[in-house]
């Protein structure tokens, strides 16, 4: 049953088995029971909630990726125009370098220019607000990061029309309506993926990913730009990683999935595992997986693994 408008707040237990969900929504507080819970909720809220052992961020100092809330302008001639695509890219504009002129015109914690072309005729995607040192699982924080990413956007358009060659004429179009969280709750599962299993382009037995293939995308914990640990353009492992099984695995709990950016992984390698292809490739792996375990009534910790590499071969996912 798909059901929008929905929050899900509460586990509901049975000793250590996770047996559905209470829902909050305009219809009031309800329950979900379900045989598999899922938590795809990119923060582990239900997870959280049902008490598997997690940290918060990076590991030596609990300090998380900033957030940002990505906007669209439209009216760029964008035959001249200029897009970075990652902190480590940049172009000669007129004005000078514009990574430059962006830390120079734009203010902190903002400042790198990412634009991206769209499908659109003359609309440009800025991935350019920063709001660094919130706690995207607190509602306080997350309130005053949409503020301030808000009211950086009108300065980077200033920016974007004064420097920036085909945008002198650009204006908003659109926003996203919620800011986007990039780091938060990092569970403990039976595996924990990590930066060296990246680096080695690892394949692991129990495989149910395969073919990852990204950088170590660490914005800045403090500051403007590209974190000191992060590796866009030189990162050098070009071959694909996977990931096992047991990282979607929680201990502790049973009945209960991860899959997403809140799977068992290292701060580091989370960098790398959180963009949305690699997130799409875990939620088609755990969707079979927990179907499976509803199937032959067993637990995610029971289940053979050897049967969801089957099916995911059968579909041409292969090592
Ligand atoms: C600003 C920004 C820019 C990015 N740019 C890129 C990019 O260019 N390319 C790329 O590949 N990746 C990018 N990423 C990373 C990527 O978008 C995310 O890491 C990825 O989407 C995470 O997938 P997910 O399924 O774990 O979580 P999400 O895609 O966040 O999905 C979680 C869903 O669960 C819902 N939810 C949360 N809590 C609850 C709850 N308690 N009850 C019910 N529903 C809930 C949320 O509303 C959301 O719909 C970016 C991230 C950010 C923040």
């Amino acid at each position: 049953m798909l059901r929008l408008y929905t929050f899900a707040c509460e586990a509901i237990m049975e000793g250590n088995t996770i047996t559905g969900a209470i829902i909050e929504s305009k219809s009031g507080r309800e329950a979900i029971k379900a045989k598999i819970v899922i938590d795809a909720t990119g923060d582990g809220d239900i997870a959280a909630k049902a008490g598997v052992p997690y940290f918060m961020g990076r590991e030596s100092d609990g300090k998380m990726q900033p957030a940002s809330i990505m906007f669209k302008v439209a009216g760029v001639d964008v035959e001249r125009g200029v897009f970075p695509g990652g902190f480590e890219e940049t172009f000669q504009i007129p004005a000078g370098d514009i990574q430059e002129l962006g830390r120079e015109h734009i203010s902190k914690p903002a400042g790198h220019v990412l634009l991206y072309k769209t499908t659109l005729p003359g609309v440009v995607t800025c991935n350019m607000t920063n709001c660094i040192g919130i706690d995207g699982t607190n509602t306080d924080d997350l309130t005053e990061a949409t503020i301030v990413c808000r009211e950086q956007m009108d300065e980077i358009i200033e920016f974007l029309r004064g420097f920036v060659p085909g945008f002198e004429n650009c204006y908003l179009i659109s926003s996203a309506s919620l800011i986007g969280v990039r780091e938060t709750r990092h569970f403990k599962g039976e595996a924990t993926i990590t930066e060296q299993d990246i680096l080695e382009a690892r394949i692991f037995d129990d495989w149910v990913v395969t073919k990852a293939s990204f950088n170590f995308d660490v914005h800045n914990l403090t500051g403007d730009g590209l974190d000191e640990t992060g590796a866009q353009k030189e990162f050098k492992q070009k071959k694909g990683y996977t990931i096992p099984y047991g990282a979607f695995v929680p201990l502790k709990i049973d009945n209960l999935y991860l899959a997403g950016r809140n799977i068992s992984g290292t701060h580091m390698a989370h960098s790398n595992y959180r963009v949305m292809p690699i997130c799409a490739n875990m939620g088609q792996a755990v969707g079979i997986a927990a179907a499976m375990c509803a199937a032959c009534e067993t637990t995610p910790r029971q289940l053979d693994v050897k049967n969801v590499q089957k099916r995911l071969m059968e579909l041409g996912v292969n090592p």
